[in-house]
């Protein structure tokens, strides 16, 4: 077992620690790298101890899962995290040397350097410690220190990866290990805004959003953050911030929520097109059955997200649920035995599918919100499909083909383009 570092103190005279993660497009090439390395170089000279988290230059994670395809149709695991991890080692070495060659003292350390410890599921690791003695040894000699993102050591040595878009995650979790005065997202776009940006030219950056509100919004396909640096962020109260790499503008906070927050019914609208719909037409309706047909498919370690069970029927009825797209054939192969031991009568998959969201946490206290996003998508003629609530979200499945017209058609519906008026 290992101990959690977490609890860490950083008992160093520093000005202000500042952890910051650079994304792919931001690190693209050399001048990219460069420029990057020029920023966090003013902001070392102004005084403030530096940490630098680089993802891979953009493709670079893709071109090597498609080379690893070239060899194997499922390429191990284990090998799979080696191959990967070399996207982060190129850029941490580049940034470095270009800092060294600047007569910066620099320090690149990949994860079994910085001691990020992870278990062992490989492609989708855990961060379950991190010891900073390293870290903090380099921040002493006044070192720039870049950690490469994304990847991690189990107990035995071996690497792994904590999952596409990981880097967030590194991030925050160095941040909370040393808490650091603030932890710096920086990305493309100049902040979180109402939603992509790419989808809706309409999108209104926010000032603000709470834990809660990011999470949700991670978890329901916004890319901005990954979610278990959200996760990260809100357990250790990291000040987090997502600005763009390319202008100076502070972009948005992620924060504790306030009743400022809470009034507004919509803050965000997600939209995800990575999951697929399973159903199993005239499933008997006695106990027991659900148990058999979901439990091989968690001993899978395949996530189901939403499930819908109709009104039985002379005693039959049908049940549908989605899984990441990833994860149909494997889930196809674990119920379709079962569905004939119980004598079901087929079972349908349909990947053409996406899911937009509604997230706010002032959902709690407004009605008549699920009304509101159902009349829109209707207004538009989108047929919904499946639908799932939280607290503090709406879901619905439509057809994919409608996805980036109703995410337009709701963010007009909730009137996110305008802020919301100030409380006097
Ligand atoms: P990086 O490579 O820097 O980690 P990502 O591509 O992972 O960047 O995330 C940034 C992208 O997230 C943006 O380019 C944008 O298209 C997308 N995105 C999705 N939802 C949102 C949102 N609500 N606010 C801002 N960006 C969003
Ligand atoms: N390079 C990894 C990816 O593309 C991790 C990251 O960029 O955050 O998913
Ligand atoms: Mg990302």
């Amino acid at each position: 077992m290992y101990i959690n570092y977490f609890k860490n103190r950083l008992e160093l005279p520093f000005v202000s620690l500042i952890v910051q993660k650079y994304g792919g497009t931001s690190v693209a090439g050399p001048d990219r790298i460069a420029n990057v390395a020029n920023r966090v170089v003013k902001d070392w000279r102004d005084g403030n101890k530096m940490v630098v988290v680089l993802s891979a230059m953009s493709g670079e994670t893709d071109r090597l899962i498609n080379l690893a395809k070239e060899l194997a149709d499922e390429p191990d695991p284990r090998e799979l995290d080696v191959l990967l991890a070399t996207g982060e080692q190129v850029t941490v070495s580049l940034f470095s040397m270009f800092l060294r060659g600047q007569g910066v003292p620099a320090a690149s350390l990949l994860s079994h350097q910085a001691c990020i410890y992870t278990d062992r599921s490989y492609g989708r690791a855990r961060i379950i410690g991190i010891d900073t003695a390293r870290i903090r040894e380099e921040l002493k000699k006044n070192r720039v220190v870049t950690v490469a993102g994304f990847q991690g050591v189990d107990e035995g040595g071996n690497i792994t990866t904590l999952g596409r878009g990981g880097s967030d995650t590194t991030a925050v979790a160095i941040a909370a290990a040393l808490k650091a005065d603030l932890c710096e997202i920086f990305t493309d776009v100049d902040g979180v805004y109402t939603t992509d940006p790419r989808i809706c030219p309409k999108a209104r950056r926010l000032d603000r959003i709470s834990y809660d509100e990011m999470l949700e919004m991670a978890s329901l396909g916004a890319k901005v953050l990954e979610i278990r640096s959200v996760g990260f962020a809100k357990r250790y109260d990291v000040p987090l911030r997502v600005r763009s790499t390319f202008t100076t503008h502070p972009g948005t906070l992620v924060t504790a929520e306030d009743e400022e927050m809470e009034a507004i019914p919509v803050s965000g609208v997600a939209f995800s097109k990575l999951d697929a719909r399973v159903t199993i037409t005239r499933v008997p309706d006695r106990p027991g059955i659900a148990v058999r047909l979901f439990k091989p498919v968690a001993e899978a370690n395949i996530v189901v997200d939403m499930i819908i069970q109709n009104t039985s029927i002379d005693g039959l009825t049908d049940l549908t649920f989605t899984v990441p797209k990833g994860d149909l054939h494997k889930t196809l192969a674990l119920v379709k035995p079962v569905t004939q031991e119980i004598g079901a009568q087929q079972v349908l998959s349909d990947e053409n599918i996406a899911k937009v969201s509604i997230i706010g946490v002032g959902m709690r206290n407004n009605a008549g919100i699920a009304s509101r996003m159902f009349e829109a998508l209707s207004a538009s003629g989108i047929n919904i499909l499946m639908i799932s609530t939280s607290e503090i979200k709406i879901s619905c499945v439509i057809e994919d083909k409608y996805g980036e017209l109703a995410v337009r058609v709701l963010h007009d519906a909730f009137d996110l383009e305008n802020p919301p008026p100030k409380k006097k």
